[in-house]
């Protein structure tokens, strides 16, 4: 038996500025290792001081990402579970917060042993420890680690202070990769590599010097300003790696091989390459560009505005399960946003006009959300799509309005609501668990959630077991409220099914109307968007889609 290899880790940073593509570069750099036959893992370091990403509005960091063991995390961890196609958990997730709470809890149980517990090296050694313990959990020959934040800030110091102490401990298994940005001077200007030497001095303040250097930039990056990076930062012209925007972020491993990019690491850890296989990948990556043929899915939803922009990262993961979909059965997947609140007729008569736009589209989705705000348009667009047979797929929330709509439109029950919204409603088809109320009424907001995978029971002859083609399944949840169980037998009468429960049949996981009734209309408790895969797409988004293309 060969011996097991030293383990090895791959820190990455951010330089320059945010949102660069570092999530996106680490889960590509696993994504090409595990391609050389290694078995590769992936943490993300969040340095926010909260606990996990779960009490953030999706406005401020994007979507919450759910993992199966119910870890509420950065949706970057949902590129990882993409690229590699893997399911994490929360040892592979720290924030500052969660990092702080286990030294400080440590220190409480005199697990210090009366030690005076220091931020260096305390924290920074915790750091470690977890990142061993994730590595040890998946049995990883590598582990890509990325640091959240910018370098030069004051979050992430203990961070680039934990890379600095394992460096210095184990200088032959450590790489440091600086994704940096490299702004376009004028139109036809040239790539300034300014900033990426200031981002580097910082990093060399910190005690650090980059292995590899990422240079983000809109074209290519071409050999004299490679040269000029290389000169001015102490590196070789081969450890900086073109990083060009690109069509799909799906291209983005093989873009990085283009410039050898795992040879460079493997040699710089000392470790031998173990073969190639990138071929599913590229097939994947040349389908994204070169189909044609578009599928056009609007997404209902509200948390779009943050200040004058528009952010759709708050539905990343339902974005890339209908992209997944679409690439699968060959269609160009063309994604509109609809904002709820323009639907409303109550706010605005004539939004009743907006309805009409919606047979433009090969199906609707409504994901996931909470709160008030939207869900008036959200009901119209439902009730219009189930009139009018146009494809329609909610996501937990969309599932419950779902619900909703049927019961005040079919069953007459105009005052039909979730007591999330209306806690005095004649008819609350949608209730609060009875096990969530206390969480409720004691502020207990942070991970109380029903969260992660559950198992769940499909009809046969549904919409859902044709697309499954099996009878148990097991999909990640994330909320307070569910079909309140006394309406069921009603709901039913009328032709809702539910095509997917609970073993113990309390709690209703898929809702859907019968093919004759309708394509396909089908709502999940669950979010089915966080276990779809580039290359494994969820079989309800293909069902969806298929049928959409159909009509
Ligand atoms: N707000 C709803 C609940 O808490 C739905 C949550 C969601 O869509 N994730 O049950």
């Amino acid at each position: 038996m060969s011996k097991k290899l030293n383990l090895k880790y791959v820190f990455v940073v951010g330089g320059v500025m945010s949102g660069v593509g570092k999530g996106v570069a680490a889960a590509s750099i696993g994504k090409i290792l595990q391609s050389r036959n290694f078995n590769v893992t992936a943490t993300k370091i969040d340095p926010y001081v909260n606990v996990d990403a779960g009490t953030m509005n999706p406005t401020e960091h994007g979507e919450v990402f759910v993992l199966d063991d119910g870890t509420e995390c950065d949706q970057d961890m949902g590129n990882y579970e993409r690229f590699l196609n893997c399911d994490l958990a929360s040892t592979n997730y720290m924030t500052t917060g969660s990092v702080y709470q286990t030294v400080i809890n440590r220190e409480r149980n005199l697990g210090y042993g009366g030690k005076c517990v220091e931020v260096v090296p305390h924290i920074p050694l915790e750091i470690l420890s977890r990142i061993d313990k994730a590595a040890a959990k998946n049995n990883a020959d590598i582990i890509i680690t990325e640091i959240g934040g910018t370098v030069g800030e004051y979050q992430n110091v203990l961070f680039l202070e934990a890379v600095r102490m394992l460096k210095l401990r184990k200088p032959n298994d450590v790489v440091l990769v600086l994704v940096s940005y490299l702004p376009l001077q004028g139109k036809e200007g040239e790539l300034k590599t300014k900033p990426t030497q200031y981002a580097v001095r910082e990093l060399n303040s910190a005690g650090l010097q980059p292995d590899i250097i990422i240079a983000r930039a809109s074209v290519p990056i071409d050999k004299k300003r490679k040269d000029k990076i290389a000169f001015n930062c102490s590196m070789r012209e081969e450890d900086i790696i073109s990083a060009p925007d690109v069509i799909s972020i799906y291209e983005v491993p093989i873009n990085f091989e283009k410039d050898n990019i795992s040879e460079v690491i493997l040699k710089k850890m000392s470790l031998r390459p173990r073969g190639r296989d990138l071929k599913e990948w590229g097939d994947l990556v040349h389908t994204i560009i070169n189909t044609e043929k578009p599928v056009r899915i609007g997404i209902v939803g509200k948390y779009f505005n943050t200040g004058d922009f528009v952010l759709t990262d708050s539905y990343l993961s339902v974005l890339e399960a209908v992209k997944h979909a679409a690439f699968f059965i060959k269609r160009k997947p063309v994604i509109e946003w609809l904002n709820a609140e323009d639907f409303d007729t109550a706010l605005n008569p004539m939004h009743k006009n907006n309805l009409k736009k919606l047979s433009e589209y090969n199906g609707i989705v409504i994901p996931g959300g909470f709160g008030e705000r939207g869900i008036e348009g959200k009901i119209a667009v439902t009730r219009h799509c189930r009139e009018n047979k146009i494809p329609y797929f909610g996501l937990c929330y969309g599932m419950q309005i779902a619900v909703i709509e049927f019961a005040r439109s079919v069953l007459g029950w105009k005052q039909a609501h979730t007591t999330e919204i209306n806690a005095e409603t004649s008819h609350p088809v949608i209730d609060i668990l009875p096990e969530q109320k206390k969480n409720l009424a004691e502020k207990n907001f942070g991970a109380s959630m029903r969260l992660g995978a559950y198992p769940a029971v499909l009809k046969k002859g549904s919409i859902a077991y044709s697309a499954y083609k099996k009878y148990l399944i097991s999909e990640r949840h994330r909320h307070r409220y569910e079909v309140n169980p006394i309406y069921i037998e009603e709901l039913e009468k009328k032709g809702l099914v539910f095509s997917g429960f609970s073993s113990d049949k309390k709690l209703m996981e898929i809702i859907e109307l019968s093919h004759k009734e309708h394509p396909f209309f089908l709502g999940t408790q669950f979010h089915p968007e966080f276990k779809s895969r580039p290359l494994n797409p969820h079989p309800l988004f293909v069902e969806f889609i298929k049928t959409g293309i159909k009509h």
